[in-house]
């Protein structure tokens, strides 16, 4: 991580010009008892440069600098990580929405600057950071409003089930291609007839000899059409006494015999991400294959499903701090009855009304963060982040586009992406009512009253 860091601060030396070393200051009351002025105006100073503001108190939400969650070097790996998407995706989305997919160059290069793998260990191969840096990453391209690149699922979702469930063979294999960018990860649960309800699922593998033979399809897969590597999850004891008995994951290879992608599903938003049916055909596994123990797949899935929560909503409350950003930045300069519209009191009273939406919700979601820095959040919690979270970014998107008017509506305007891309947020990673089930069932569950 130190190295990391290093290569951030090499890097933000180089443009960035809000100095990091100097974050955002607000005032503060100093008590004042029994101390003469300089000690108290050196305190005072001391408190002030150490005060990180909340995204309420600073001037832009996206600031660099700002809560108290964050310090100093981490800043300096923001700023590192908001140029490298500054230049490296957002001069190349349009082309990649037409494309349906990123490039590769955009994988490698993002390994080679290090925003592949944060939190993996680094004996494994990762980059040995933690929670706060792969958040940062996940912020910086919702900042952006650049969903192409699926940096998050491939870090935080897929690698985390190697680096905890893999063996060292499986580990070397692949961790250190996929910190690189060199190898590509998805992970396939969801089939045409089972998203929510997993335990419905019907691709299956037997067991011949020491292989495994895969069978059946999966839908709507992120990263599916680039990938190299797919965690499947499949069926291995029908006769389990639940279905949750009897499923295992799989690390399927591109170039498989029998594993074939299918199209590249057109959707309605996040266009410049590929997402796939994938079909497999008989295809012949090794042993070496299996992921974690065999008939253990749906624990696995239950023991990493928070954190796919929890980067669900940590990507929206960004994602709703760059569309207040835009929008008041659209509303500062458009005129409608000789004036600017942000000087009518309705659009301040909107505006007043999304902001402190978004700041409560940032209160909230980085609470969450912070717990899960310290391995402290549970499901529940994560499950009403992201419920919460991607509601919220739904209904801000919805406001701003209003606030555009008739340029919210076309494509040209950003914030009509953000529109498009918000809506499913609340249906993958777990729709929003199967969030509600799960909170619900811990409060009517807890013994504790
Ligand atoms: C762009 C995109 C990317 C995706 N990426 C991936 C991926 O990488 N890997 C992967 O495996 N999957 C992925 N998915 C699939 C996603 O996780 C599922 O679509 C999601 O879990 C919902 O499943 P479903 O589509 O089958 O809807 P269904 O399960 O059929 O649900 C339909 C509706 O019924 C509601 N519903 C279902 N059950 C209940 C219940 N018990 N109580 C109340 N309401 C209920 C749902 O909330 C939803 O509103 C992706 C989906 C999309 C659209």
């Amino acid at each position: 991580m130190a190295q990391l860091i290093r290569n951030a601060a090499r890097l933000a030396s180089q443009t960035y010009t809000r100095s990091a070393s100097r974050p955002l200051i607000a005032s503060r009351n100093v008590s004042t008892t029994n101390k003469n002025d300089q000690e108290v105006a050196t305190e005072a100073e001391e408190e002030m440069v150490q005060f990180r503001p909340t995204t309420a108190q600073a001037p832009s939400m996206m600031d660099i600098g700002t809560r108290a969650i964050f310090n100093e070097d981490h800043d300096i790996v923001r700023a590192s990580v908001r140029k490298f998407f500054n230049e490296e995706v957002v001069p190349h989305h349009e082309q990649w929405e037409k494309d349906g997919e990123i490039s590769r160059e955009c994988w490698e290069k993002a390994g080679e600057q290090g925003l592949l793998g944060v939190d993996t260990p680094m004996e494994q191969g990762g980059l040995g950071g933690d929670w706060l840096d792969a958040s940062i990453i996940m912020e910086e391209q919702s900042y952006t409003n650049c969903s192409g690149p699926g940096f998050a699922l491939h870090s935080e979702i897929v690698m985390p089930y190697i680096s905890h469930f893999g063996t060292q063979e499986q580990i070397d294999k692949f961790i250190p291609d996929m910190t690189a960018g060199k190898k590509i990860g998805a992970i396939a649960m969801t089939e045409p007839g089972a998203g929510s309800d997993l335990q419905g699922m019907r691709t299956n593998a037997r067991q011949d000899g020491d292989d495994w033979i895969l069978n059946g399809s999966k839908t709507f897969i992120t990263n599916g059409w680039m990938s190299d590597v797919v965690i499947v999850c499949a069926v291995t004891n029908p006769t389990a006494k639940s279905a949750a008995h009897g499923i295992s994951l799989f690390l399927v290879e591109e170039g498989m015999e029998g594993f074939r992608k299918g199209k590249k599903l057109q959707k309605m938003g996040m266009k410049a991400q590929d997402t796939s049916e994938l079909y497999f055909d008989d295809v012949r596994l090794p042993a070496s294959a299996l992921l974690g123990k065999a008939h253990h797949g749906f624990y696995y899935l239950m023991s990493e499903l928070p954190q796919e929560r929890l980067l669900i909503g940590i990507m929206s409350a960004a994602n709703v701090e760059w569309q207040f950003e835009e929008t008041r930045k659209y509303l500062l300069q458009r005129k409608a009855f000789g004036k600017t519209l942000s000087s009518l009191q309705t659009i301040q009273h909107k505006l007043a009304e999304l902001k402190t939406n978004i700041v409560v919700g940032r209160a909230f979601t980085d609470q969450c963060i912070d717990l899960h820095q310290n391995k402290k959040l549970d499901s529940g919690m994560a499950s009403m982040n992201k419920y919460w979270m991607t509601d919220l970014q739904n209904k801000c998107a919805y406001e701003c586009v209003q606030l555009h008017g008739g340029w919210g509506y076309m494509w040209e305007y950003p914030i009509a992406k953000a529109y498009v891309d918000a809506k499913v947020q609340t249906i993958y990673g777990g729709s929003n009512e199967i969030m509600k089930e799960l909170i619900s069932r811990q409060i009517v569950a807890d013994k504790r009253i």
